[in-house]
């Protein structure tokens, strides 16, 4: 093969002692934007979602809309009752997210957990990060500002468990020194532990062990995936981690926030 095309084309260099997590199945083995640090702020959630809002709305009236015929066939009040209830289902969506919006600006629980962080919130994660991606915004971005808001709305809550009633999870990529540093956290609190190789794993702890709360560190995609299938049936508080190295291996976290989640939940 001459020289010349040999150089071209991209050569992805991915290093094989880095097993990918599936949800970073597409990562091309480039470093990450802002290497690997995607704490930002709430404002790409509530605006993510917002637009997603809208635009299940105007997608339902433009659904109608072409029906409209067919529906005025089968009740001639049909397509206005529709639209009615589109528009509708559209305000009930923008107070849901200003009350969201409200609990988060006051640290308070303005709307009960099925409405909130335990329910609702959870079923939005993913639309805000679809929607953010069609807008050319990295879904890591989006998906830290979820879980900052699903926290705040969290930690407004008051709930207290046992020492032997909380479960720390803990994803296999950490470095060395993130490991000890989550291991003498535990260690001083008395709390158990699991290094959770794959989600189904962790969800499996969770189901053999039953804990009454779960601080959970994982990357915004895994957290995003885990908070939707196990936090509306017990609470979680979730640590995001940074990936200096991309995806999957030497993740570093801070381990303040995690003794504060760990101290939150102690009697
Ligand atoms: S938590 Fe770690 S191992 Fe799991 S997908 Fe995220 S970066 Fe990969």
């Amino acid at each position: 093969m001459p020289a010349s095309s040999r150089r071209a084309g991209l050569l992805v260099k991915i290093e094989t002692d880095r097993r990918l997590g599936h949800e970073w199945d597409e990562w091309d083995g480039t470093p990450l934007a802002n290497a690997g640090d995607f704490r930002t702020n709430a404002a790409k959630y509530f605006l993510f979602t917002a637009v997603g809002i809208l635009g299940i709305a105007v997608a339902g009236a433009v659904v109608v809309y072409l029906l409209a015929p067919r529906l005025a066939q089968l009740a001639p009040w049909l397509p206005r009752s529709l639209y009615v209830a589109d528009a509708l289902l559209m305000a009930a969506g923008a107070l849901w997210l200003a009350l969201i919006g409200f609990s988060y600006a006051t640290d308070r629980a303005l709307l009960p957990g099925r409405f909130a962080e335990r329910g609702l919130l959870l079923k939005t994660l993913r639309l805000s990060s679809r929607v953010g991606q069609l807008f050319g915004v990295q879904r890591d971005w989006t998906d830290n500002a979820a879980v900052a808001v699903y926290n705040r709305l969290a930690w407004a809550r008051e709930w207290r468990v046992r020492a032997n009633e909380l479960l720390i999870l803990i994803p296999r990529c950490l470095s060395r020194a993130a490991l000890d540093g989550v291991m003498d956290i535990a260690r001083r609190y008395d709390v158990a532990t699991f290094v959770a190789t794959r989600g189904a794993y962790a969800r499996q702890a969770i189901r053999e062990r039953r804990p009454r709360a779960v601080v959970a560190v994982a990357c915004e995609r895994d957290m995003v995936s885990g908070l939707h299938d196990v936090a509306g049936r017990l609470p979680v508080l979730g640590l995001t981690m940074q990936l200096p190295n991309g995806p999957c291996k030497d993740a570093s976290l801070d381990l303040a926030k995690m003794e504060e989640f760990v101290r939150k939940y102690l009697r």
